[in-house]
């Protein structure tokens, strides 16, 4: 026979009020809606539930104090008649809604507590959604349209899972009580019905057109922003898109993972942009005023004289926005001189003179 002192985790001593404190503790951590599924914690529960209804009440736990946790006759069938007259159902109101209004009282509303296990409200899952957007629109942002597979909550039932038009009916198993007995050793314990979840009867008909689940699937259109700045592969999480919850549970979230399409000339590099720079030589030699390409358009930029290849030029704050602070980075271009074509005789003839008008040697740093 069990020790429902060491159950409860209380000594003898212990006062009412020390026995119920330490049998809350353990029933909130064992009760088996907290454990779905947890065979172990299951059989706790039901041990320290138990040893509780034992302890609580003063006559029962003198008389199991009388006998003591491993008495010879505690467990002696032929002593049965020792206790006859003794049935913990005599005490009266269903053991198991005291527990559950004990453990469970602060949910409150009577359809929780007549049908805890359908009703406990349940947030419903995040979604994911893969996007693909082009380079300009992950450095401008975009507000694109999108359409989603998600459940919704079901607009014949409103989540309720039961057929509006179906009648409650009183439960088989129960037979409207919504406890069931179980005999243990010599004391019998009243459990709440498994197949009314406690309720008494059997709500009515599942809803048909969520086959009970109180959600269905449908193809829901919305509109996603994506701020400007986002990057390749980064995860945009938005709240209360995803699938609707159950039993009055909150929506979950929609996340989107977006790729960026590598764009032709533009390179992110944290966030700045960066550009190879094609200019002819008399621009690198004299100067020049050039169009060049940035995110909002074209603009004129300077090349200063006696520009070189790999020479960086920067245009300040025509970069990529944190998409945090909008604070932009910088345009940075990398100048490379691009010889002419010299199919032209006569363009030949040019640049040859060119050479012999102004002689100097590019090489002069490699000199041995
Ligand atoms: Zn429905
Ligand atoms: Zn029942």
């Amino acid at each position: 026979m069990s020790d429902y002192y060491k159950i409860l985790n209380v000594s003898r001593s212990s006062t009412l009020a020390e026995i119920k404190k330490s049998y809350r503790k353990l029933a909130r951590k064992y009760h088996p809606d907290l454990n779905p599924g947890d065979k172990a914690a299951e059989k706790k529960f039901k041990e320290i539930t138990e040893a509780y209804e034992v302890l609580k009440d003063p006559k029962k736990k003198k008389q199991y104090d009388t006998f003591g946790s491993t008495g010879p006759n505690f467990n002696s069938r032929s002593k049965g008649s020792d206790f006859s007259g003794f049935d913990f159902n005599t005490t009266g109101s269903s053991s198991f809604g005291d527990i559950f209004e004990t453990i469970f009282g602060n949910f409150g509303g009577g359809a929780q507590r007549a049908n805890p296990r359908a009703e406990r409200p349940q947030r419903g899952e995040d979604l994911h959604y893969s996007m693909n957007i082009s380079f300009i629109d992950s450095v401008k942002g975009i507000e694109a349209p999108i359409q989603i597979f998600r459940k919704e909550i079901c607009n014949d039932c409103k989540g309720k899972r039961i057929d509006k038009n179906s009648k409650k009916s009183k439960c088989n198993t129960c037979s409207g009580t919504g406890k069931v007995e179980r005999q243990t050793g010599f004391m019998r314990f009243e459990s709440p019905c498994t197949n009314c979840g406690g309720a008494g009867f059997t709500p009515g008909e599942k809803c048909s057109t969520c086959n009970g689940e109180g959600r269905t699937g449908q193809n829901s259109k919305l509109k996603v922003k994506i701020p400007a700045g986002v990057e390749n592969n980064s995860r945009i999480r938005i709240a209360g898109k995803g699938n609707a919850g159950t039993g009055g549970g909150k929506y979950g979230d929609l996340i989107i993972t977006i790729s960026v399409t590598p764009h032709r000339y533009f390179k992110r590099n944290g966030y700045n942009l960066e550009i190879e720079l094609p200019i002819t030589f008399s621009e690198a030699a004299l100067g020049a005023k050039i169009e060049i390409p940035t995110i909002e358009g074209k603009t004129l930029l300077k090349i200063p004289p006696s520009t070189n290849s790999g020479q960086k030029l920067r245009l300040k704050d025509r970069g990529i926005p944190n998409p945090k602070t909008s604070k932009k980075g910088d345009l940075l271009m990398s100048v490379k001189i691009v010889s002419p074509p010299t199919k032209d005789i006569e363009v030949r003839e040019m640049l040859k003179k060119i050479e012999e008008k102004s002689p100097y040697n590019p090489r002069e740093e490699l000199e041995w």
